[in-house]
């Protein structure tokens, strides 16, 4: 199968709400490219300096997303392009973000990632440390107006079990519910991005309305 042809049976499955980001990390811009002449414009990457080297090399219509952890000191090499960071897990590095986006004169999309596997390995944020970051961002309209909440992204536990996976993806959309009314300058969560290339038609299911896809466009890594 080609990069084309994977690309086509997945949006084919997809809702039209439904938002695909092509996850290309590790992979060569060659491999991008040929996602982008089959149509895809929105990436996702992992690792900062990798995204900004594709970034350079690849046409400026394609929308990158940072999927991956971001360390604070590195926000500054992505904030003068990156369209959308998925892995929001802390207020520091939100201010760090709007600062960054200040800068350049952006404002900068973002999600809060939220902890939802019973494995201790994911990053992420609890119920109540979402609210608190939510709370201070509109608090602080004034100073916070370099970024903007959009959403939330979470990640199921690695497993085989398609109950368990269910039951986490189920429990991020119900607090990603609770939060349908808010509705100021910076916080609107409209987006839910969960769903990868073993779960995201449970995802789907379960109200995802951006999933992350990488191997099954791409191949193994
Ligand atoms: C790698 C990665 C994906 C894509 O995983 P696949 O199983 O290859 O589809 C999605 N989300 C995040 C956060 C990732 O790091």
């Amino acid at each position: 199968m080609s990069i084309q042809n994977n690309l086509q049976s997945i949006q084919a499955l997809l809702p039209k709400k439904v938002t695909l980001v092509a996850v290309s990390k590790t992979k060569p811009v060659s491999d991008l490219m040929e996602a982008y002449e089959a149509g895809q414009r929105i990436f996702g990457e992992n690792k900062i300096q990798e995204m900004t080297e594709k970034w350079e090399a690849m046409p400026k219509d394609i929308q990158w997303h940072m999927i991956g952890h971001v360390q604070t000191n590195k926000v500054k090499y992505m904030a003068p392009y990156v369209n959308l960071i998925h892995g929001v897990d802390s207020l520091k590095l939100l201010q760090e973000i709007n600062k960054q986006a200040q800068k350049n004169n952006r404002i900068i999309d973002c999600l809060l990632q939220v902890y939802i596997a019973e494995e201790e390995s994911k990053f992420g944020l609890d119920e109540k440390e979402v609210n608190e970051i939510l709370e201070y961002v509109q608090n602080h309209n004034n100073e916070m107006n370099h970024i903007r909440i959009v959403g939330l992204m979470g990640m199921a536990t690695f497993t085989n079990n398609p109950a368990q996976v269910e039951k986490e993806f189920s429990r991020l959309k119900t607090i990603f519910d609770s939060y349908s009314n808010l509705n100021t300058n910076n916080c609107q969560l409209s987006t839910l991005s969960m769903g990868m290339s073993g779960d995201y038609t449970l995802a789907i299911k379960c109200g995802s309305t951006m999933v992350r896809i990488g191997s099954s466009i791409f191949g193994g890594r």
